[in-house]
């Protein structure tokens, strides 16, 4: 991108009440069949109109066909049995009921490559596209088949690529994959887990990037929060291996967080989304909140690869308070645009 701190959000947004129960995570859908199909498109239209008028300059789906950021594409896959169920700890913070795999994993057919291709037709600006990563699938699941949770890694990681060369071939500029296990599982990162993003981004010339965060604003996140001390220094373990890897973007949490800020200089050559919005709050921040945590990261980040963002998505918010938070994105960033301008 030419312009100068490009604005995009991290991934989800709301859904409008006529298709999904609002403010709610992993809401079912209201609608079934035809309509719910052309339910998803009209959905996007509304989500990609309302990030244009905000002024978010890299725009998305809003994840506004998906139920659930990692188990929407999973459903999609072979070999994974979504019947069979099994209790397990998700991120080492809470149990839930999973599907298990029973047999190889497969992906028999495209699984977003349509509703890119329909954002692709709405609009000519640069377009994101989130996937889940590697690590994030397998600790989702219950593994009856591989009983590994590398060897499940390196198999999604392929699955990941097919589908990213696809979403590349539709046009989608940016492929993000979302890793918040990375926070968690440090001993795996350093193992196998960069080493299977690089897997999935195997040959694709658009730009890749790997989002990073604590969670949606969820009791079971917000409580582990509470836990990690005054400093947050998970970033730590894995940032100078992504500056090393041939992922060109790192998306992470900054506003209300006790992330040392300093810790970005870890990733210095990369480009940096700096999560400058709060999803885990209804209170909208000012274009000059969002501007002072921008310019508190310009200090480790080059201008030129600083991409202001949100935390993390905001499906679970009202839609007022994510447009507010949009705009309030768009006008800080705008800010320190003209700061550096002046400068
Ligand atoms: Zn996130």
């Amino acid at each position: 991108m030419t312009k100068l701190l490009p604005t995009s959000t991290a991934g989800s947004l709301p859904k409008p009440g006529w298709i999904a129960e609002p403010e709610k995570l992993w809401s079912p859908w209201k609608l079934e069949g035809a309509e719910l199909a052309e339910g998803k498109q009209d959905a996007l239209r509304v989500t990609l109109a309302e990030q244009q008028l905000a002024g978010i300059d890299i725009v998305s789906d809003g994840e506004q066909t998906r139920q659930h950021f990692v188990t929407t594409f999973i459903e999609h896959l072979d070999g994974v049995d979504f019947e069979k169920r099994e209790t397990v700890r998700i991120r080492n913070r809470y149990d839930a009921s999973v599907p298990t795999v029973v047999g190889a994993v497969s992906r028999e057919t495209p699984v977003f490559v349509e509703d890119a291709k329909f954002l692709r037709s709405l609009t000519d600006g640069p377009i994101k596209w989130a996937l889940p990563g590697p690590m994030t699938m397998i600790d989702t699941l219950y593994d009856a088949h591989y009983r590994s949770r590398e060897k499940l890694a390196w198999e999604f990681a392929k699955i990941l690529n097919q589908e990213a060369r696809e979403l590349e071939a539709a046009g989608v500029d940016i492929i993000q994959f979302d890793e918040p296990a990375f926070n968690v599982f440090f001993e795996e990162v350093n193992d196998w887990g960069i080493a299977t993003l690089e897997r999935a981004v195997e040959g694709l010339k658009c730009e890749t990037a790997v989002h990073i965060c604590y969670g949606y604003g969820i009791k079971a996140n917000t409580d582990w929060k509470k836990t990690l001390g005054s400093e947050w220094r998970q970033y730590e373990e894995t940032f100078p291996k992504l500056q090393a890897s041939n992922i060109d973007m790192v998306s992470l949490e900054c506003q209300n967080s006790h992330v040392p800020m300093e810790l970005i200089e870890l990733l210095r050559g990369k480009k940096v989304m700096v999560g400058a919005i709060d999803v885990a709050t209804d209170t909208i921040e000012t274009p000059e909140e969002v501007a002072a945590t921008l310019r508190k990261a310009l200090r480790f980040v080059d201008a030129d690869k600083l991409y202001p963002c949100t935390n993390c998505g905001m499906t679970p918010l009202a839609r007022s308070v994510a447009r507010g938070k949009l705009e309030a994105l768009s006008a800080g960033a705008a800010i320190v645009r003209q700061e550096l301008s002046a400068a």
